[in-house]
């Protein structure tokens, strides 16, 4: 195995999110309020064989573990031929896989066969009608049933909330008694004011610190468990009295930049050291234009050695902090959108 890079701040690249796609068939009021939006143009969408092989210069300096996202993931075509081309190789010690759910019972048997070993469901309301006008969807019953398919499958399940201030802040209990009915862990997420949360307000986002609060009254004692899966997992993870464990990634009041190790690859090749990197580095240009993996290998080591982003650190010190970009910047360059760098 390769020795990892490291960047200015002695954090190892070791992690991988790729979005597939930017489309999507959702629209969660904090990642894709508008009413239209700028596409990636198609042809510049990377091909599977194309992503395999970027994937691979990425394992090539380190990378274990890849995270597919979009977008919506399963709104890509025989997605399990990618994850095929991805579980060959044994350096990827983790493959896993972010979704809206919606797509998901019918497609994660084969998921599960062609060597996916997580998945991640978004789920942040228990009531269709809240989802309904909260994300435009009617497709709750699918998402809760995708749930059920991919536990069926043989994957270890997590469910993502995000909570938002008078949105879903009243279900935090019922979401923790879902993922424990459902064999799985939930995921409470601060709101963050990433590209694309153009509705985002600091008054809507509930802390970690409230989120424990409003669980402790009414479980008592909440634990924290003493370590988060691996030192860089975003998530600190806590255990009620029962046993039940569940997570909170508090990436807006604590976020924690001092151990991100994860780099982003756009469905057109671009990468981003960090969620709120002004600037990505076009690979798909290259690989096209046809650099070797040596010559791509050399390009994402050095784009991380001057790696000095810590994003959701900055935002803290921002004063008056509203959102990130107003519509307008978001239409200049689609690659600020959450839903094309991938959750
Ligand atoms: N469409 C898939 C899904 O929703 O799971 C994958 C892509 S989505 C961009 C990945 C994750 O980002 C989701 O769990 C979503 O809840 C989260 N997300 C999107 N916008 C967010 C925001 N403004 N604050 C916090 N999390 C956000
Ligand atoms: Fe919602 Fe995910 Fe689609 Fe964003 S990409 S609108 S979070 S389903
Ligand atoms: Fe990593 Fe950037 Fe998120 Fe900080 S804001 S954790 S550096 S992606």
């Amino acid at each position: 195995m390769s020795a990892s890079v490291h960047d200015q701040s002695h954090r190892p690249l070791a992690s991988l999110r790729v979005s597939v796609t930017d489309r999507c068939n959702m629209r969660c009021r904090y990642c894709m309020p508008e009413d239209e939006y700028v596409w990636l143009p198609r042809e510049s969408i990377l091909t599977f064989e194309e992503t395999a092989r970027v994937v691979a210069v990425f394992a090539d300096t380190g990378v274990q573990r890849v995270r597919l996202t979009g977008g919506e993931p399963l709104l890509r075509q025989e997605l399990d031929v990618l994850i095929g081309l991805l579980a060959r190789d044994q350096r990827l010690t983790d493959i896993a896989l972010t979704t809206n759910g919606t797509l998901l019972a019918d497609h994660a048997a084969q998921l599960r066969a062609a060597g996916l070993h997580r998945v991640t469901v978004s789920l942040d309301t228990l009531r269709p009608e809240r989802m309904r006008e909260f994300a435009r969807s009617g497709r709750h019953a699918d998402v809760v049933r995708g749930i059920v398919a991919a536990r069926a499958a043989g994957f270890s399940v997590k469910v993502n909330a995000v909570v938002v201030r008078g949105f879903n802040d009243d279900e935090l209990v019922d979401l923790v008694e879902f993922a424990r009915g459902h064999d799985a862990e939930v995921r409470f997420i601060e709101y963050m004011d990433v590209g694309g949360a153009t509705q985002w307000s600091r008054d809507d986002v509930v802390s970690r610190h409230e989120i424990l609060d409003r669980l402790a009254r009414r479980y008592g004692t909440v634990a924290p468990l003493p370590e988060r899966t691996r030192p860089s997992a975003p998530a600190a993870r806590y255990r009620l009295p029962d046993g039940t464990a569940f997570g909170i990634i508090a990436s807006t009041t604590e976020p924690f930049c001092g151990t991100c190790d994860r780099a982003r690859l756009t469905a057109d090749g671009h990468l981003f050291l960090c969620l709120y990197a002004q600037h990505g580095l076009d690979l798909r240009e290259r690989l096209r234009g046809g650099a070797s993996d040596a010559d791509l290998r050399e390009l994402i080591e050095g784009a991380w050695r001057r790696r000095a982003d810590r994003g959701a650190e900055e935002r803290l010190g921002v004063g008056e902090r509203g959102v990130l970009y107003q519509v307008e910047g978001l239409r200049a360059d689609p690659h600020r959108e959450m839903h094309t760098r991938g959750g």
